[in-house]
């Protein structure tokens, strides 16, 4: 049995004091029967570790440095998110992979720095609209998850994958919880093949999840919870979507 996940991913949004608030509108209402956690912009994690204190919630990086340290301006190391008590680094999200360039190698590299850092990467997968229409949702999706399988070797275990279609992003359009666990069966028997451990792996979904559609999204089978943008911007929003993982 797979404990839920929920991971709020607040993006660029926010300032000191109303990401405060917003995180103590989330602690207010716990606990939860789902994991969850908050994967904050970096100039605020000092602040939410410390409003997290004695919280079951926990904190979590938007990405991170593929290199381990040195002369990289700008960039933030694993070894840092763990240092300031961060537990979870997404990587490989489709708007790095898109705005930034990240290739399925870099984004399994950084898997493998957050892994050693002993923290767990929420590595993104998944397909544009483009790709869905051409056929090619199962393919692209396979060959994202291929590098970090490779790459992390018998430390796949140790990631959370979030398959996130890249057409249903911040755009209000859901897959719906067939088209997403046609997809997460693909994933799991990708992983199944990998390890024998890829029952107990948790993989999310992302995409426009909203309080009134994640039950029915957590209700499949191999969706074991949700990477959540717009709608974790909200405390009860996100606290609603927490509620429904059980
Ligand atoms: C995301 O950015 O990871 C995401 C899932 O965003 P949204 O929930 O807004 O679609």
């Amino acid at each position: 049995m797979r404990r839920k996940l929920v991971v709020g991913n607040w993006k660029m949004h926010g300032s000191l004091a109303s990401n405060g608030e917003l995180l103590a509108g989330v602690r207010a209402a716990e606990p939860f029967v789902c994991e969850a956690a908050v994967c904050v912009p970096f100039p605020y994690l000092s602040t939410c570790v410390l409003v997290l204190q004695g919280s079951h919630i926990a904190l979590g990086a938007q990405d991170c440095s593929a290199h381990e340290q040195g002369a990289f301006t700008g960039e933030v190391s694993a070894a840092m998110l763990a240092d300031v008590g961060c537990r979870y680094v997404i990587v490989g999200h489709s708007e790095r992979r898109a705005y930034h360039a990240e290739s399925d190698q870099l984004v399994a590299d950084k898997a493998k720095l957050v892994v050693g850092k002993g923290l767990v990467p929420i590595v993104c997968v998944g397909e544009t609209l483009a790709e869905r229409e051409a056929g090619q949702t199962e393919a692209v999706v396979k060959r994202q998850l291929s590098a970090v399988i490779h790459t992390l070797g018998h430390c796949v275990p140790q990631a959370v994958i979030a398959y996130e279609p890249v057409w249903a992003i911040g755009t209000g359009r859901t897959a719906t919880p067939e088209q997403a666990q046609e997809v997460h069966a693909v994933l799991r028997a990708q992983l199944h093949a990998a390890t024998e451990h890829a029952g107990a792996m948790k993989i999310l979904y992302g995409g426009s999840v909203k309080a009134d559609n994640a039950a029915t999204l957590f209700a499949q089978p191999d969706i074991d919870g949700g990477l959540i943008g717009g709608a974790s911007l909200k405390a009860a929003d996100f606290v609603a979507i927490c509620r429904a993982a059980l």
